[in-house]
């Protein structure tokens, strides 16, 4: 009952908001020096469990950064100096820590943009980007596109979006024993979902060839393990996952 005002009252953005406060909290339990969160630099005793098929050191006790966020910053900031870069950014279903330290980053023109208005500063469908054509130098797409129907519309849509020199960084949950992408419409509840796609709002489980799929569509793909470039220590310590969720897909013209 109290619930259901709450959820009456506040809208989905402020309720984020209280929750995203509330982890301050949570961190508190766990001070400690064993593993450090990329997204907010904090060090903890542990990452916490998270997942329908829970994986340990998953989500940062502060930030709620999980494994993936954590790759993908240390290559925004390692590898690509964001941090430096005036470029003008299109972040699909923005993670909230990640949006945090670009809208921090001044020179940035930073767009973040989600299905759902409550989730983004910008409401957007990604398979009819309100932008003209060759704007954005760097297209940020985590976890997006097992969940769009039309999925190869939105790899054009962002292709034709993207400068010529720009790139579109595409990450997804990929079933590392199936060659191929499963996606069968016979599949329609979220407990169907759930069961044959382990994500209960996903449309389809990628394969080994999701690099294939977004080469179809235009892009040049390399696909890159970037958590593979530290030392196992490093990987653990910094909680960057086990490979399923973290591969970045470069994509360029
Ligand atoms: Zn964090």
């Amino acid at each position: 009952m109290l619930k259901k005002i709450y959820k009456s009252i506040f809208s989905e953005r402020q309720r984020n908001d209280v929750h995203f406060f509330s982890f301050r909290f949570r961190a508190l339990q766990y001070r400690g020096d064993k593993v450090k969160c990329s997204c907010c630099n904090g060090t903890f005793s542990t990452f916490l469990t998270y997942g329908n098929v829970p994986r340990e050191n998953a989500v940062c006790p502060r930030c709620n950064a999980l494994e993936r966020n954590r790759v993908l910053w240390l290559y925004l900031t390692k590898v690509l100096n964001i941090e430096e870069k005036k470029w003008k950014i299109l972040h699909f279903a923005p993670e909230r820590t990640l949006e945090k330290r670009m809208k921090q980053l001044k020179k940035l023109t930073y767009i973040g943009a989600d299905l759902n208005p409550d989730l983004a500063d910008y409401q957007m469908d990604i398979t009819q980007i309100p932008h003209e054509e060759n704007e954005f130098d760097l297209i940020i797409c985590s976890h997006v596109l097992g969940h769009v129907p039309d999925e190869g519309l939105a790899i054009r849509e962002m292709k034709r979006v993207l400068k010529k020199d720009g790139l579109a960084i595409v990450m997804t949950v990929i079933d590392l024993n199936n060659r191929k992408t499963y996606e069968n419409e016979a599949i329609k509840t979220p407990e169907e979902r759930l069961k044959n796609y382990g994500e209960d709002d996903l449309t389809r489980l990628h394969g080994l060839d999701f690099g294939q799929r977004l080469k179809t569509q235009g892009f040049e793909v390399e696909a890159l393990d970037y958590r593979l470039t530290f030392s196992e220590a490093e990987q653990k310590r910094l909680g960057l996952g086990q490979g399923a969720r973290e591969m970045l897909f470069l994509c360029k013209h």
